[in-house]
């Protein structure tokens, strides 16, 4: 297909901000797609693989820069002060690429299986000269590109689309496109099973629903979870799923997917991220202690002291996700504990149509328990509230963030989140904090501070109790944005030193928290669980906001 085509309808989309508009463009484009063009669809959400393919485009603006130089035979200077003003390096692409005089006597017209066969030799150069052959494989497609083409091949190098397009918003035009607005739960299902855009849109072409009944979950490709719903209290889940239900820790870490297959152990996060390289000791620890020859089990990785074996909040192995080398030392000092709780796969079947119990039964037969590696999810399976209470209590001074409830006769649903999983934790608590300090963002929030020192106030002094990054909006439509505070920020800077600066206390933030913990790391001496930004109190003079008497006065009740 024609790669101009392609960036028309990406001009198009990004023309209007209504969801219905861009869906109802998005299906006209996709009912003219042809089978062999299936690809396009990867594109059409600035990729060049589906969702289940961990590798990404991955290109610093400082190298598109040069390519657009290189292409155009117009300085790097002159590039840069270009994108300065406007800040959208595909348009300075676009004008840059429009005053070129002559294009090269070798180019072609672009096609997008030329831009994907060129987008998909980037991630794989590593090391020496890797660089320089990025470099000239993007200059190769600019030096082809018409305007409007560079444009959209630089913001999808540098993973900057903006043409406001969700995989949500794919599977809805294919729903208009192919069938009626109620086959999205079913296009969504199969998303869910195969993470592949392509697949999905193959099988709907064929105007045949059935078809997309064949997308079933894979052993080694990653998967998206179930989520669950919230409850405030056991009764309330109580009413909520039927008598008897299960009943489990929720524990503080981070989602963990176990794929097995023969010899091979693969670890996804719910990000589908393959994080199996980082926890080399989970994987020794489900070849020796889960029994099967292949399996997909859903879990929690959660850290523990290795002194004195109490568990640790998931800040403390935050680190282990992202970390690439040292990783055996890191396995000794922060260690990791599995916490098994849900079972898609086993020995070559798909049991997601199983019911709960039967799932939960299954995991306790092929886990031989080993504590402080891999354990079954402590778990009750109760229809007395009073027992459910001692158990939420215990989970809570256990040092875990709350109990999940679980219905017994439920599937499990890839990627819904659903009213027959619960979670339930204590109620959050407020305050009102300065924020004395920033951090720059990267990715999506490159450009913004996205992270946000916070401080309280003891007499003239302002003591830092925590970090905050939630709470805040991506979009300004949607609230306190990003945005919004990167501008309030930056008049107030006092210091800055590589991607962190000080900031004088003027901006009063609400913050809601979970709980409140001793920290050697701020100065205040305790530090906020789980603090989340809710709203900018413009009204609250600085001299007013919490202080460290009434921290303290809370984590003394939270004590008893
Ligand atoms: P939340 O992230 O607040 O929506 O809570 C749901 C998360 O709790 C899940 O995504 C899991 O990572 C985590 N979790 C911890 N323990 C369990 C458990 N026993 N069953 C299910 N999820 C759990």
């Amino acid at each position: 297909m024609k790669y101009s085509k392609l960036t028309q309808t990406y001009e198009a989309l990004s023309k209007t901000s209504k969801r219905l508009k861009k869906i109802a463009i998005l299906a006209e484009f996709l009912k003219t797609l042809k089978d062999e063009d299936k690809e396009v669809l990867y594109l059409l959400l600035g990729r060049a693989y589906p969702a289940y393919d961990e590798r990404r485009i991955g290109v610093s603006e400082k190298l598109a820069i040069k390519a657009i130089s290189k292409a155009t035979g117009i300085e790097t200077e002159k590039v840069m002060q270009e994108w300065k003003t406007t800040g959208d390096l595909g348009g300075v692409a676009e004008k840059l690429i429009s005053k070129r005089k002559q294009k090269s006597l070798d180019s072609k017209e672009l096609t997008t299986q030329k831009v994907l066969e060129n987008l998909r030799k980037l991630p794989e150069m590593e090391g020496k000269g890797s660089i320089s052959k990025k470099l000239n494989i993007i200059v190769e497609l600019l030096s082809s590109a018409k305007p409007l083409e560079a444009k959209y091949i630089v913001r999808t190098i540098i993973g900057d689309l903006r043409i406001g397009i969700q995989e949500s918003t794919i599977r809805d035009a294919l729903a208009e496109a192919f069938f009626e607005k109620s086959a999205s739960s079913k296009i969504q299902e199969a998303l869910d099973r195969s993470n592949d855009l392509a697949k999905v849109f193959e099988a709907c072409k064929t105007k045949n629903l059935k078809s997309l009944a064949q997308f079933e979950i894979e052993v080694g490709k990653p998967i998206k979870v179930m989520l669950a719903q919230k409850v405030s209290t056991i009764e309330e889940g109580f009413k909520a799923l039927g008598k008897p239900c299960a009943i489990e820790y929720k524990y503080d870490g981070f989602r963990l997917v176990i794929h097995k297959k023969g010899k091979e152990v693969i670890l996804f996060t719910r990000r589908l991220e393959n994080v199996t390289k980082q926890f080399p000791e989970v994987v020794e620890n489900v070849l020796k202690y889960v029994k099967g020859d292949s399996f997909i089990l859903d879990s929690e990785a959660i850290g523990y002291d290795k002194k004195t074996k109490k568990y640790t909040p998931f800040q403390a192995i935050s680190q282990r996700i992202k970390r690439k080398y040292g990783i055996e030392k890191l396995c000794k000092e922060l260690p990791v504990e599995v916490h098994v709780f849900d079972i898609l796969h086993y020995n070559g079947k798909s049991v997601v149509n199983e019911p709960f119990k039967k799932r939960t039964a299954m995991l306790k037969r092929i886990i031989i328990k080993k504590p402080y590696k891999i354990v079954p999810a402590k778990q009750i399976i109760t229809s007395d509230e009073k027992k459910a209470k001692e158990f939420y209590k215990m989970a809570l001074k256990d040092n875990q963030e709350g109990v999940m409830m679980k219905n017994l006769n439920a599937k499990y649903k890839p990627g819904k989140r659903v009213g027959y999983m619960l979670k339930i934790k204590p109620e959050e608590r407020d305050l009102d904090l300065v924020i004395t300090g920033a951090e720059y963002g990267k990715g999506k929030r490159k450009g913004w501070f996205s992270s946000f020192i916070l401080s309280c106030k003891k007499g003239n002094e302002y003591l830092e109790v925590g970090k905050v990054g939630t709470g805040i909006k991506e979009k300004k439509e949607e609230g306190l944005s990003f945005e919004e505070l990167t501008e309030r920020i930056k008049p107030l800077i006092i210091k800055e030193e590589a991607n962190k600066v000080k900031v004088k206390p003027k901006i009063v933030v609400a913050v809601t928290y979970q709980e409140i913990q001793k920290s050697p790391n701020y100065k205040s001496g305790l530090a906020l669980r789980f603090p989340r930004i809710t709203a900018l109190r413009d009204d609250k003079p600085v001299s007013e906001i919490s202080t460290l008497e009434e921290i303290k006065r809370e984590f003394e009740k939270q004590k008893n």
